[in-house]
Parts: structure tokens; C-alpha cells; sequence
């Protein structure tokens, strides 16, 4: 029986009321989104977001509606014009993907479907655990390995080291907690690991004390001599030791950690061998780093992520780990409302959030097949190698040009360099270098961003983006020298 209310309150949704209306404005956003891709290289890199359009993204929450298309011309006003810039081929900041077209196609398909990839007997799932396969085999991990996809290198290293922490404790974790242990747990770095590995640690409740961070040689690697010594002081005073982790491909300077030894020592002391190879393991696929990254495979688990050399749009990360029977004693929990089921909607696979933390999760990785399935994995591999040449490259013009001073050896696709002159002091030096960087930003020219190397301000370009070519590697430094000087002569 229908209620008085219900009989004069119009039912709603949010679909649109004129769905021809929303085919064109898609349509359009199409249109634009190829217009913007393929014009990239021809814009400024960057360009600061205007006061006035920051008042208008701080306005309150909007209590009336606005049409579809007003609210397009609104992000084509604000929004767009203002971006990061990490899809243009000069950027060079950080470790960031450039993304593809085809990559947001998926996004938008994804969202279309809006599946919540976590249990169920439907394509997504199968979706998800086919690119969780292809990540064991660009791995080189074995089929019985398990894995998941994650929103990044953050949330892989950090679900990696969950399952290192509750294996290696010798005692249930789960139930008891850190109380339950006898002995402080405590996991080896370098000091140039990346800081969400010292987060995780302290999420994990091993607080950052129990992180030891090892020194690292000339080339930025670990020392191992320190490194098993620190273990032996350990074991000797009553720490716990559970977890190595090595980096391939350091934020820094691209720096890979010796992993052979690393894994040796982690036989030899039985611990956890994890590899943070969010920004580097992909260089795995490429001859030159074959030989070096092939020791990935004999990690108990790795990090790496999809939105960085893999190009998939952000975002999208992978944590593999060897022994799928303890991934899954780490993270599985059936409550009554989440049974699976031999058949039916709640049939299928095994839930996925046995595996992780994440309940709901989106289908990213549909983004990560339509890309691996259009360009093929030899592509991809190629791209891989072009940036790892650009940075070669771009090393041999800094050295041949005597105006500037190669700051870091290249392992991989990063590179730190400054612009000197004689006679300056380190102060000055890094004071010009920080304004050249400023500089080359503010122009739009490209994007690099900066680290401190022995107390030396650099310029730190990382070349992760398919889009560059060599010309814009050699406009890089010719602006760098010209600017350079222009700072230089004003100083006088
Ligand atoms: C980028 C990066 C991370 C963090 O990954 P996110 O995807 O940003 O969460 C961790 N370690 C290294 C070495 C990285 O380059």
C-alpha cells in the first residue's frame, strides 16, 4: 500500500534526466581529453594555480544542483589549465608515471561498471588476478606466489612488511599483538630508504626506533659489512631481528642495494628478504639490469608500482609475496556478512580482501590490462630502456659541459647535477642552484625538483615519462647553462 508521502514525492535518481544531453557533454570530454594529450609537449610544463581560481576551490559545500555541463566548464575554467604537470614531457620531479590515453579510457569504463573488486563470482575479479599473474611473471615470481594490487608503493611495502612482521614473530601476532613479543623486533634499511617504509614501521607499532638505518658507500648503496654487523649487535643484546629490506632504485639517486649479499644475509640470519622496487624493478624487463635485478626473484616479497615506469594512470601499485598461505594467514578474516559461497554472486574466488587490508576496492586494474594488452610487454620494455638512454645521456652532456658537475653516479633513470662556478662557496652554490631550479619551474621550461647530496643543493631530473625525447633532455641542460649564468652574472 502506498503511503500519502510516497505518492505525491517524485522518485529520483542521479542518472540524468536527458540522456542525450550527457552523450554529448561525453562526447565533448573525449574530444578534450584527446585534444590534451596530444598537444602536451607544446604547452608550459607548469604554471601556479591563480588566486582566484584557489578562492573558488575553497567554496563551501554546494546545497543546489548545476548542470552536468556547467559543471564541466567549470573544471575546464579551474582545473585543468593548473595541472602537476607529471604528463608532459618535460616533467621531471619526483618518481611519477606520465599515464596514457588509454589508460584514462579504463578509468572512465571502470567507473562505468563500478564493480567493488573484493568477492564475488563476476569479471572484475578475474580481471584483478590476471594482472596479479602478469605482475609474478614481470617479476619473475612463481605462479604459487600470491599477490595484490594496491593504491601504491606505500600501501605495497607497507602490506609486504605486515605479513614479514606476523611470519617472522615466532609467536601469533594477530591475537596477541606486539605484547605477545619476547624480544623487540627490529628490520634493516639504509638511511636512504624511503620514508614510508619508517611509516609503516611505525603503523606496525615497531616504532621508528626499531628501524636501523644502515649507512650507505659512495654509490648510495647499503654497506653491507655494516649491516651484518648491526644484525650480530643485535642478536647479541637481545633485539629481534626480522626483515631486511633492500631498495631498487633509491628516491634519491636511483641507487640499487646490493641484493645478492642482501639475500645471503637474509639466509644466513633467517630473515624476511623485501625489495622496495616501487620506482626501479620494473628496469628488471630491460638487458642492462637483467643480470643485477634478476636476485628480485628470490625475495620473499616485493613492492612495485604500476603508476610509475608502467605508466598506468594513478593510481596502481603491486605487492607480491612468495608463500601465498602466509600472505593470506596475515590478512584473512571471515565475518558472517562476508562468506563465500561454491556458486552464486558470492561464489568465485577467494575474496580478495584475505589478502590486504582494503575491504572495497576499485577495478584498477583495468587500466593495467588494456595497457599491458595494447602495447605488449616488449613495448613497454623498450620505453623503459629509451628513459634509462635519456638519462645516460643527459649524464655525458653534464659531464662534457664544464658549467656543470654530475652529482651522483646513474643506476638508473635519475640524475643529480648543479650548475657551478669557480670561486663559489657551497652556500652560494646552493643558493644559485635552488634559484636556477625556481626558475626553470616558473617558466614552464621543465620540471625537475631538488635533494641535497652531502650538502649540496642539487637539481634532480628523474626520467620516467614515455613522452620525453632527447631534444627535450638537451633543452633541459642548455636552460640549465643559460639560466645558470644569467643568476650568476646578477650575483656579481
Ligand atoms: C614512489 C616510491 C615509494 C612510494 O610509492 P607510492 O606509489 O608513492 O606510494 C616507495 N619507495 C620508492 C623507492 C619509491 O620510489
Amino acid at each position: 500500500m502506498m503511503t500519502h508521502k510516497s505518492r505525491i514525492m517524485k522518485e529520483q535518481s542521479l542518472d540524468p534526466e536527458n540522456w542525450h544531453q550527457m552523450r554529448k557533454l561525453g562526447h565533448q570530454v573525449i574530444d578534450d581529453v584527446i585534444d590534451l594529450l596530444c598537444n602536451i609537449g607544446h604547452v608550459p610544463v607548469w604554471n601556479e594555480v591563480p588566486h582566484e581560481v584557489k578562492n573558488t576551490l575553497s567554496t563551501d559545500l554546494p546545497q543546489f544542483p548545476t548542470t552536468a555541463n556547467d559543471v564541466y566548464v567549470e573544471f575546464l575554467r579551474t582545473i585543468l589549465p593548473y595541472p602537476k604537470g607529471n604528463i608532459h614531457p618535460r616533467f621531471f620531479a619526483w618518481v611519477q608515471g606520465g599515464g596514457t590515453p588509454l589508460g584514462a579510457f579504463a578509468d572512465l569504463l571502470a567507473s562505468a561498471m563500478n564493480p567493488n573488486v573484493t568477492i564475488g563470482e563476476h569479471s572484475a575479479m578475474y580481471v584483478d588476478q590476471q594482472v596479479v599473474k602478469w605482475c609474478k611473471q614481470l617479476m619473475g615470481f612463481p605462479e604459487t606466489s600470491s599477490g595484490l594490487l594496491v593504491s601504491g608503493g606505500s600501501m605495497a611495502n607497507i602490506t609486504a612488511l605486515t605479513v614479514a612482521r606476523n611470519h617472522k614473530a615466532g609467536y601469533d601476532v594477530r591475537t596477541n599483538g606486539l605484547y605477545g613479543s619476547p624480544a623487540a623486533l627490529v628490520l634493516y634499511c639504509s638511511v636512504e630508504t624511503h620514508s614510508c617504509v619508517l611509516k609503516a614501521a611505525e603503523i606496525l607499532g615497531l616504532g621508528k626506533n626499531s628501524v636501523r638505518l644502515i649507512g650507505v658507500d659512495k654509490q648510495y648503496r647499503i654497506k653491507i659489512k655494516d649491516l651484518e654487523k648491526q644484525i650480530q649487535t643485535d642478536l647479541k643484546t637481545g633485539f629481534s631481528p626480522f626483515c631486511v629490506v633492500a631498495t631498487v632504485g633509491t628516491v634519491n639517486t636511483g641507487a640499487i642495494d646490493p641484493l645478492k649479499s642482501i639475500r645471503d644475509i637474509c639466509r644466513t640470519y633467517q630473515l624476511w628478504f623485501h625489495i622496495d622496487g616501487a620506482y626501479g624493478a620494473p628496469a628488471k624487463l630491460t638487458g642492462s639490469h637483467k643480470q643485477r635485478l634478476r636476485y628480485i626473484e628470490d625475495a620473499d616479497s616485493v613492492a612495485f608500482d604500476l603508476h610509475k615506469w608502467f605508466q598506468a594512470p594513478y593510481e596502481a601499485g603491486c605487492v607480491l609475496i612468495k608463500d601465498q598461505e602466509v600472505h593470506r594467514a596475515a590478512f584473512s578474516f571471515t565475518p558472517k556478512y562476508l562468506m563465500n559461497e561454491m556458486e552464486g554472486l558470492a561464489g568465485g574466488l577467494d575474496p580478495i580482501t584475505n589478502y590486504g587490508f582494503e575491504l572495497s576496492r576499485g577495478f584498477k586494474a583495468l587500466k593495467v590490462w588494456m595497457s599491458f594488452k595494447e602495447h605488449g610487454i616488449k613495448k613497454i620494455t623498450r620505453q623503459i630502456v629509451q628513459n634509462l638512454r635519456q638519462a645516460k645521456h643527459l649524464g655525458l652532456l653534464i659531464t662534457r659541459n664544464p658549467e656543470l658537475e654530475l652529482m651522483a653516479p646513474i643506476s638508473l633513470s635519475i640524475v643529480c647535477y648543479r650548475f657551478i662556478r669557480q670561486g663559489i662557496s657551497q652556500s652560494e652554490a646552493n643558493a644559485l642552484n635552488r634559484e636556477l631550479l625556481i626558475k626553470l619551474q616558473v617558466s614552464g621550461i621543465a620540471s625537475p625538483s631538488s635533494t641535497i647530496l652531502g650538502g649540496a643543493y642539487c637539481i634532480r631530473v628523474c626520467i620516467l615519462n614515455h613522452r620525453t625525447k632527447t631534444s627535450d633532455i638537451e633543452l633541459l641542460v642548455a636552460q640549465s647553462i643559460k639560466i645558470g649564468y644569467s643568476i650568476s652574472e646578477a650575483i656579481k
